[in-house]
């Protein structure tokens, strides 16, 4: 639970002495609870008292970085069960494995065709994130070799996956500035990996063979000075994973510490659609990691979508800009739509208009992000708004005509928009995939 300013006013040194900038002892407190402040404006506080507050306003599930550039991933740092309570923060990594048994040739192939998995959904870039290196063949030499070619041929964070300390040591002589993450530490070798993560200054992986020994060995790993831990439960059964990544996330939220650590998963099914049901479900709860097996975009695809949808946050509906778009190259005679700049209603209409083969415009009024009826709703929707984007976004000098596509369901809105504007106000489909029938129907009016 997160302090008060009370409690936190506690812990200080109560001289009021200013230097942190606040009046009072209280005042910083106070300011602190707000994140206006933070206790390191106060040279004054005692050691013991830094380490109490920071342990005690720590988030439940620690923040983990990995790797280092633009592709670096953050994961952790969430604070709720379920995203409808407030949001999750960091969206569930997905890895991708390459094997050291793979020829050199291959794992470059396979490297490429990792960094290809870059999909286009609603205007945004969305991709796999990360490139898990297996150390089957048996070789530290070979593995390490392996590691060298997957990461001269990927930006992406690359995890090295080996029990075997050696391997990783060897690995390591090769990409420790790259700050993979090491997998993993178990009851068994966590001496050595622990002193190998803190050598290297990386995150490390904690495997236990059930939750229980999973606390045991991260309790031993954190008595050595490391805390930068990502946990494996070591299930591999989904139904027994999903038990366990939600226990592991309520014991977090109670502040339960040996398990508030972000986790990673392996979606292990040999039947590549049961691979990718596993790791949706994985995703789906609380996941940090996902590592599956394949590279084929059909498998990778869904689950990007279905993480997007998990990890946006609800508070923050994803917009577009707020312009004129133009689709297949309209002109002059063109019509114009009128929609509103939440994302997903802008790209079914800018959609359903290119499936019409009609070259248009596509106005989008700013709505906070919201859609169509919502907007209409809340006020962010209506005649004014429309008039406004008319005027504002230069469409006028685009079309030598004066109509107006608004979307079915506002037809409410004609009469006053016809009235602000001049324009002629055309009531379009009620669902933007009766646009083609619509345009059809329409073609008395626009010359294609
Ligand atoms: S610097 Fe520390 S001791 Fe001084 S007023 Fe601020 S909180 Fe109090």
């Amino acid at each position: 639970m997160a302090l008060t300013g009370l409690d936190i006013f506690k812990k200080l040194p109560k001289t009021n002495c200013k230097d942190c900038g606040q009046s009072t002892c209280l005042a910083f407190a106070m300011a602190m609870t707000t994140g206006k402040a933070s206790l390191d404006q106060c040279p004054h506080v005692s050691e013991s008292a830094r380490e109490e507050i920071d342990a005690a306003s720590a988030p439940p599930v620690a923040l983990i970085k990995i790797g280092t550039g633009d592709k670096a991933i953050e994961i952790g740092n969430e604070t709720v069960l379920f995203r409808h309570d407030k949001r999750f923060e960091h969206e569930c990594a997905i890895a991708v494995s390459v094997c050291d048994n793979m020829t050199d040739i291959d794992i470059i192939a396979r490297a490429k065709k990792i960094n290809s998995l870059v999909f286009d959904r609603i205007g945004q870039l969305h991709s796999v994130n990360m490139v898990s290196v297996c150390g089957c063949s048996g070789s530290a030499g070979r593995f390490a070799e392996a590691v060298k070619i997957a990461a001269e041929n990927t930006d992406y964070p690359i995890i090295l996956k080996s029990e075997k300390p050696l391997f990783i040591e060897k690995a390591l002589e090769i990409i420790a500035d790259k700050k993979p993450l090491i997998y993993c530490a178990d009851a068994v070798n966590y001496k050595e990996m622990t002193e190998l993560a803190k050598i290297h200054d990386l995150p490390l992986a904690v495997r236990g063979s059930d939750l229980n020994e999973l606390v045991e060995v991260v309790e031993k790993i954190t008595a050595l000075g490391w805390k930068r831990i990502v946990l494996d439960s070591g299930a591999r059964n989904t139904s027994e994973v999903l038990d366990d990544q939600t226990q592991i996330r309520r014991q977090a939220l109670k502040k339960y510490r040996p398990l508030g650590y972000p986790t990673i998963t392996f979606a292990s099914s040999s039947d590549p659609y049961q691979a990718v049901l596993e790791a949706g479900v994985y995703i789906a709860k609380y996941a940090g990691i996902v590592v599956l097996d394949s590279v084929d975009p059909a498998d990778i695809l869904p689950l990007i979508t279905l993480r997007l949808n998990i990890y946006t946050d609800p508070q923050k509906p994803i917009a577009v800009e707020p312009k004129i778009y133009e689709i297949l190259n309209p002109g002059p005679q063109s019509p114009v739509f009128v929609t509103t700049n939440f994302s997903l209603t802008f790209y079914c209409v800018a959609g359903d208009v290119e499936a019409s083969k009609t070259p248009a415009y596509i106005l989008p009024v700013d709505t906070d992000g919201v859609s169509v009826l919502t907007g209409w709703a809340a006020g962010k929707f209506t005649s004014e708004k429309i008039y406004e984007m008319i005027k504002s976004s230069g469409i006028e000098d685009r079309v030598s005509h004066r109509r107006v596509i608004i979307p079915g369901g506002v037809a409410v809105l004609k009469d006053k928009l016809q009235e602000l504007s001049g324009w002629e106000v055309l009531v379009g489909p009620n669902e933007s995939s009766g646009i083609t029938k619509y345009l059809k129907n329409s073609a008395l009016f626009y010359s294609r």
